[in-house]
Parts: C-alpha cells; structure tokens; sequence
C-alpha cells in the first residue's frame, strides 16, 4: 500500500496543520518545529503532561490560515540533525507510550487518517517527489499538491519529449532543475496563501478552489495554468502572474537542459 507520510528520504506532517499558519516560509517553520522538540524533550511522558505542554505551544502562535484545519503542537523534528518531522506523541518518537490524545485529535484519527494523495497518487509519482524534494519542507507542499505535480511532471515531459522516470533523478542536474521547479512553491510572496495549492480560505475557513482571472487581466490563459494555480500566482495572493509565468518557462528550459537525451540516457543505465 502507498505510504507518503514517512518514506526513507522524505517526511511530511502537513495533516496536523504544518503549514496552516500566516508565515509557513521553512525557516519560521523550522524554529517553531525545534521551540516544540525541545519543549516536549523535557515534558513527563504522560497524557497530561503533554496536553498542558502542547497548550503552552499554541499560546500566541497566531491564527491560522484555515481555521477549520487544526494545528497540533505535537508535530516536531524526530532527529536531531532535523531532516525528519513527525509526531512527538507516537509510541515509535516515545519509545513507548502513545500520547497521541493530548493532541488536536483522537489516537484513532490520528492513527487511520490518510490523505487524498494516498488514492491518487501512484508510487512512481512519490518516489518522483521523495527524490526531487529531498527535504520535509518542500516535499510536504509537493506531496499533498497532487495537480501541481502531475501538472510539473505533465511540463517537463512537454519540453523534453520524456516521461519523467525514476531513473532520470539520477542525473543530479536534472535532479537539481527538477527541484528548483518544484521549489517554486517555496518562492512565492510573503503573505501569499499559494502554498496550499489551487485553494485559498473561504469566509467560513474553508478551502475554496482557486481561480486565475485571465479576462479580467485581459490576456489569455497561461499554458501553465495549472502550476501557477497551484502556486498562488492568482493576482488576489500578492503574486505577480507574469513573473511566475516567466520563471517557470525559464525552470523548464533548465530541465530540458539537463535532462540527458533518450539515447545518452539508456546508455548510461544499460
Ligand atoms: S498530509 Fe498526507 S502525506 Fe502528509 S502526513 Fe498527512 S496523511 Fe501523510
Ligand atoms: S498527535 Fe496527531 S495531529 Fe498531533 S502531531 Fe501527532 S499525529 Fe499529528
């Protein structure tokens, strides 16, 4: 069965609210992620203990971008060089108890929840994210963005003539040009909502899809309609349409660039 929330060189923790706060940029993310690590290391292991930490933890953190998407303060780095993110309540981080409740949810959803991408994607396309992204904070928006990456895949295979495979990430110039790709999503304007893919918060917080006004901008849609959709290049997120556009066309040549022809490329892996 697919699995994308902990794979051998990828970790996402975007279902317990990761990315649902005003400033998702990896280095806001990350201190907030080490002020919890750290905080839980020196909590009792105990349901109580736990909860009371994790309710300092949300003291002041700010409101969310979704409000009906909560945010549980029990996400946290699993290693101590801070390359995996997961669950500082789970029996395997505990090494023992399950502390799960004295979050946000229940041990039950928390244990059963899978999100949409798990019925979607397939397992080349994770293993295309897991070795494209190579760190938690990109993969997370990648891996639960799942028309911006088949979008970004779809455009690569347009400019080159290839399906993107596996074996193509071994080239790490292409690897390197598909991530700065994909990275775009990282890149967007502070304050943007366009990290939460083709989505922005209705009044009632939640999700409603994302629509590109082109007749109001009076020109016509971009051929990248779907990866500027996705990151937030909607005039109404702070973004500035032509520019991504721009620099999308720019990101794709990089890849067409470094990916190796067809022939050179079955040569190398005969
Ligand atoms: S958002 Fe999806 S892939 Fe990420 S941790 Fe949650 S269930 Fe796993
Ligand atoms: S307790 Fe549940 S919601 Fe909180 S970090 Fe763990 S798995 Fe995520």
């Amino acid at each position: 069965m697919l699995r994308l929330c902990q794979r051998a060189n990828a970790s996402c923790g975007a279902c317990c609210g990761l990315y649902n706060g005003q400033d998702h940029s990896r280095a806001a993310l990350t201190d907030e992620l080490w002020r919890r690590t750290r905080a839980l290391a020196r909590t009792e292991q105990t349901e109580p203990a736990f909860q009371a930490c994790g309710a300092r933890l949300s003291e002041g953190t700010g409101a969310p971008v979704f409000p009906s998407v909560r945010v549980c303060p029990l996400l946290g780095f699993l290693d101590a060089a801070g390359t995996r993110i997961g669950c500082l309540a789970h029996p395997l981080a505990t090494g023992g108890p399950d502390l799960r409740a004295a979050g946000v949810y229940d041990v039950t959803t928390c244990e059963a929840f899978l999100c949409p991408s798990h019925a979607w994607l397939s397992e080349e396309e994770a293993q295309l994210a897991e070795a494209a992204c190579a760190d938690w904070h990109l993969y997370g928006l990648v891996v639960t963005d799942v028309p911006f990456l088949r979008a970004v895949l779809g455009a690569v295979a347009g400019v080159t003539g290839q399906r993107v495979e596996r074996r193509h990430l071994e080239h790490g110039s292409f690897k390197k040009a598909l991530r700065a790709l994909l990275a775009m999503k990282e890149e967007l304007e502070p304050g943007s909502e366009g990290l939460f893919g083709a989505f922005r918060p209705g009044r009632d917080g939640e999700p409603v899809p994302r629509r590109i006004d082109y007749e109001q901008l009076e020109r016509g849609a971009s051929p990248y309609d779907q990866i500027l959709l996705s990151i937030g290049a909607d005039p109404r997120s702070g973004n500035d349409l032509d520019l991504l556009e721009e620099e999308i066309r720019r990101r794709l040549d990089a890849c067409r660039a470094a990916l190796p022809e067809p022939g050179k490329a079955a040569r190398r892996g005969a």
